[in-house]
């Protein structure tokens, strides 16, 4: 049987998984495919970094691939794209840029798109050295090349600035632990399908695991692996199962939250006052509820943008003026494809909110990064993004604090399970958009003119209807808390 470098990693990843891979295509879960066409942009990109190569057309699992390979590295060109062997038992593999050092010696470059080196590129990044050497070439260094968080675009991609070579060679496994790892793998294909064996940390080890809908089916909704940390849910989840009835009392007081699974097994809601008054002595009127919307790609789209950067294209302002009084709302969406939503969002924002007043925002961390961000990206703008960050109040932390709390959450304060655990005639369920990752998926296809005139259509007026329904969201939840309060 053929094994390939995800294969590998696969296998160091967990037993269970690698099976599925070869024998259960019923259960394979999509790839995401905006995280495919990301790598496929960047890997691009970072052979016009290395130019003036080769590049090996047919597939790696393809005999004219070896073909085609071997014959490059016998004409010493300086790159080779794409370059594949395999051994004689099977291993193969797809080197994104094999360099040649001109000295007898090659360099295996992989490129990935992500800002810094991850553990299971260097387990890739082994198992590439061991299937080459293997094949009687000489590896003289590995490298990992990913994208630079720190470059900035300003006019046309600077390629040699966008990435960050990672010199991961003393880092690689060493080619006896290859071997092994490869002869166990091949152990356990050729063997049974095994019990499954789950666990918080080895299923989301690396990544979280495609095989999860399948291996965890029988995991309750709520369970010990969301009351608890990571190896404390393991090793309780390893004595008692998943389900939370099954844990002893005295063990309890590892939980994330204290109360929730009382709370839970008890069918009993939360309310701590105290909590609720200390957050609301920080309101200062009027109300401004504000949430952004925002695409994020790995290769910088505008000038003043960075890799992986999220950029606001649509901001929802629910303002309210008294306590009690009936919110205004005021918003933009930027509906220009291929241009920069920032400038003109920022200037209608600062337009809007006035300079007194609290900011309420749910997550602080997300709305306060972007006007950071945009008060770098944008200097002209600097002091006003600056002053409405001073000004913000984050309305998740009433909640995450377990200020008011339903058993329905199942652990999360998250505004998605806030909001119909306490004001359930309002549901995301009957938007044309769900949630913040379908609202910058969407809006990405527009912006990348993927879209038809109609879809175009179509979508903006989702994003009218789901972005207001996020601040309206907020609006609603500061009333709940005043009510506790009453
Ligand atoms: S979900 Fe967990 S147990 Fe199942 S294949 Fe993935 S890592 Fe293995």
């Amino acid at each position: 049987m053929k094994i390939s470098k995800s294969d590998y990693v696969l296998g160091i990843k967990c037993p269970n998984a690698i099976w599925f891979k070869k024998y259960r295509k019923d259960i394979e879960t999509e790839k995401n495919q905006a995280v495919l066409d990301n790598g496929t942009a960047v890997g691009e990109l970072a052979c016009d970094r290395f130019p003036g190569g080769v590049r090996i057309t047919a597939k790696p699992w393809e005999e004219a691939a070896i073909t085609q390979t071997k014959s490059a590295i016998s004409e010493n060109v300086p790159f080779i794209y794409e370059a594949t062997l395999s051994t004689n038992t099977g291993e193969y593999c797809a080197v994104d840029i094999l360099r040649n050092n001109n000295d007898g010696t090659w360099d295996i470059i992989e490129v990935k798109s992500t800002t810094s080196p991850k553990d299971y590129h260097i387990i890739d990044a082994s198992f590439q050295r061991y299937v080459f050497t293997q094949c009687g070439i000489k590896i003289r260094n590995c490298f990992i090349l990913t994208l630079n968080p720190e470059y900035s675009r300003h006019g046309a991609l600077d390629i040699d600035a966008l990435f960050a070579m990672h010199d991961v060679t003393a880092e690689l496994q060493d080619l006896d632990t290859v071997r092994a790892n490869v002869a166990r793998i091949r152990a356990i294909l050729d063997g049974p399908e095994l019990g499954i064996a789950i666990s918080k940390a080895k299923c989301n080890r690396f990544y979280e695991c495609g095989y999860k809908c399948h291996c965890w089916r029988g995991v309750p909704e709520y369970s010990v692996f969301d009351a608890f940390k990571g190896r404390a849910a393991d090793e309780i989840y390893a004595e008692y199962g998943a389900d939370l009835h099954n844990v002893p009392v005295e063990l309890r007081e590892q939980q994330m939250h204290p109360g929730d699974i009382e709370a839970y097994l008890g069918n009993i809601d939360v309310i701590n006052k105290d909590i609720l008054r200390d957050f609301t002595k920080k309101l200062h009127w009027p109300l401004y509820f504000l949430d952004y919307e925002s695409i994020m790609s790995a290769v910088p789209m505008f000038d003043n943008s960075r890799a992986y950067q999220q950029i606001c294209f649509q901001f929802s302002l629910h303002v309210q003026q008294i306590p009690g009084g009936e919110p205004e709302h005021y918003e933009y969406l930027h509906n220009e494809s291929g241009t920069d939503p920032r400038p003109r969002l920022i200037k209608k924002l600062i337009e809007t909110i006035d300079d007194s007043g609290s900011v309420i925002v749910y997550n602080q961390g997300f709305e306060q990064g972007r006007n950071s961000e945009m008060a770098r990206d944008f200097p002209e703008y600097a002091e006003q993004l600056n002053a409405i960050n001073d000004r913000m109040v984050d309305l998740l932390i009433p909640f995450r604090e377990r200020g008011l709390y339903r058993p329905c959450q199942k652990g999360s304060a998250s505004i998605k399970q806030t909001l119909p655990a306490f004001v359930p005639e309002m549901s995301y369920a009957n938007l044309g958009i769900h949630n913040g990752t379908e609202a910058s998926d969407q809006f990405m296809a527009f912006m990348t003119g993927k879209q038809t005139p109609e879809e175009s259509k179509q979508m903006m007026s989702n994003l009218h209807e789901y972005c207001g329904q996020d601040t309206m969201a907020m609006v609603r939840l500061l009333d709940v808390i005043q009510n506790a309060l009453k």
